[in-house]
């Protein structure tokens, strides 16, 4: 039961390599803002229409993302 760890977005606009190029040198977050449990990431793909790729990591919290009706299971 593995979630996908890949996600792909088509990205319009070549205005937002300068985006992605920042957030690509943002540190990680390690730790929930809200409730300080240790961050998972999701590494996300990004494709601009001028053929460049960014894959980030998308920090998410198993506690506050998956709150509820999510499976409990550890892995
Ligand atoms: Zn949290």
């Amino acid at each position: 039961m593995a979630t996908s760890n890949c996600q792909s977005i088509i990205v319009p606009s070549e205005s937002v390599a300068e985006l992605f190029d920042a957030l690509s040198a943002l540190p990680r977050l390690t730790r929930c803002r809200k409730c300080d449990t240790e961050l998972l990431h999701l590494d996300a793909t990004f494709f601009s229409d001028d053929g460049k790729v960014w894959t980030l990591p998308v920090p998410f919290c198993s506690t506050c993302c998956l709150g509820e009706g999510a499976a409990t299971n550890a892995a």
